[in-house]
């Protein structure tokens, strides 16, 4: 006879991750692809030499590292196994049963769903309005029962970005016992239009900003990422964190990382310069491309989602297929965006 498992997993839908194929140029999960930043491996390789001992579960230097570079007290930040992590963090924080209810639009981050129903809470989607969040529709569904709002911007897999505005008119009117979470994970490649969290969660407690290492700054294999918020909900968030589950080596990465900012920047202007390029020669090819704040585009392919991801792998390009719905591609190297176009003109829209 097998365990008694939770009858509710079997209806959980899986986090799909990007796929790797031998040989192929990955396009799926939206990494950096020029590698760890100068001087990372040299401290990642230092690192090494300690890993006989438990790492600091409070990841101190990192977190006053973060801290002073934010202008913000070390009790607001928290670091975590990866933003996901922190997410799942704030879901243990805010909900204890499906009477609590996570509101995020749809489609978003695929984590968000997961994390929500594994944590034994109830997921509220609102849909996205034209490639974008809705959040007078979000504003409209935010009820007694919520307790977390997540707000993707930009928004993966759309790219789409909210504005200051209406960010600041949704934080205005939203009540403040519910927690609303910027995610921004792709902050790193927005331009002046797209608002610093840090700046609109100025002064409101009830508003955390999220924060990963793992895309723009290169360490999407390690698993660090941040949030910053109130000291209440830091303090909230550090007992629901999973002990000593950001690593030593992780740490030592993290920091090393923030050393190389400059060449950061560097890389992230130059990725930025290629989305241009990409998302103009889709849009030529007659793919109706949203404008995007990240480091990927979006094609809103719908029924033939899954046709051009099939597509695309049959020629050694892998892409993150959302079937029925669209395709989302990373922006990586300029010969691999190349080899990506290729295949792309080659299908029959
Ligand atoms: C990639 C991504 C993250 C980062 O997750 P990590 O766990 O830090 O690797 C968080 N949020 C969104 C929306 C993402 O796309």
């Amino acid at each position: 006879m097998t365990a008694r498992l939770r009858p509710d997993l079997d209806a959980l839908p899986g986090y799909v991750p990007g796929k790797s194929l031998r040989g192929a140029i990955k396009l799926a999960s939206n990494e950096v692809a020029a590698g760890p930043l100068p001087g990372v491996t040299d401290a990642i390789t230092a690192a090494a030499t300690e890993t006989h001992r438990y790492p600091d579960s409070g990841a101190t230097v990192l977190t006053e590292t973060l801290a002073t570079r934010l202008g913000v007290p070390a009790a607001q930040v928290a670091v975590g196994c990866g933003s996901v992590s922190v997410c799942q963090q704030l879901v243990q924080a805010t909900c204890v049963g499906a009477d609590d209810e996570v509101l995020f639009a749809w489609r978003s981050f695929e984590a968000y769903p997961v994390i929500t129903q594994v944590a034994g809470a109830w997921p509220r989607t609102v849909p996205l309005l034209e490639q974008t969040h809705d959040l007078p529709a979000m504003l409209a569904a935010v009820g007694p029962t919520t307790r977390l709002v997540f707000i993707c911007n930009p928004n993966n897999p759309t790219g789409t970005a909210l504005g200051a505005d209406e960010l600041t008119d949704f934080l205005d009117k939203v009540p403040s016992q519910v927690l609303v979470v910027l995610d921004e994970a792709y902050t790193e490649f927005t331009d002046d239009t797209v608002p610093d969290g840090m700046d609109l969660a100025r002064g409101r407690d009830n508003v955390v900003v999220l924060r990963t290492f793992s895309k723009a700054w290169g360490l999407a294999g390690l698993r660090v990422g941040y949030a910053v918020a109130a000291e209440p909900v830091v303090a909230a968030l550090r007992k629901v964190y999973l002990p000593f589950s950001v690593n030593h080596v992780a740490q030592a990465a993290a920091l090393a990382s923030l050393e190389a900012e400059d060449e950061m920047r560097k890389r992230c202007a130059a990725i930025v310069a290629e989305r241009g390029r990409v998302l103009g020669a889709l849009r030529e090819l007659g793919h109706d491309v949203p404008p995007s704040q990240a480091n990927f585009v979006w094609l809103p392919l719908g029924e033939r989602a899954a046709e051009f991801t099939q597509h695309c792998a049959e020629r050694k390009i892998v892409v993150r297929g959302f079937a029925g719905d669209g395709v989302r591609v990373t922006v990586g190297e300029p010969a691999e965006n190349d080899a990506f176009l290729d295949v792309a003109g080659t299908f029959e829209l």
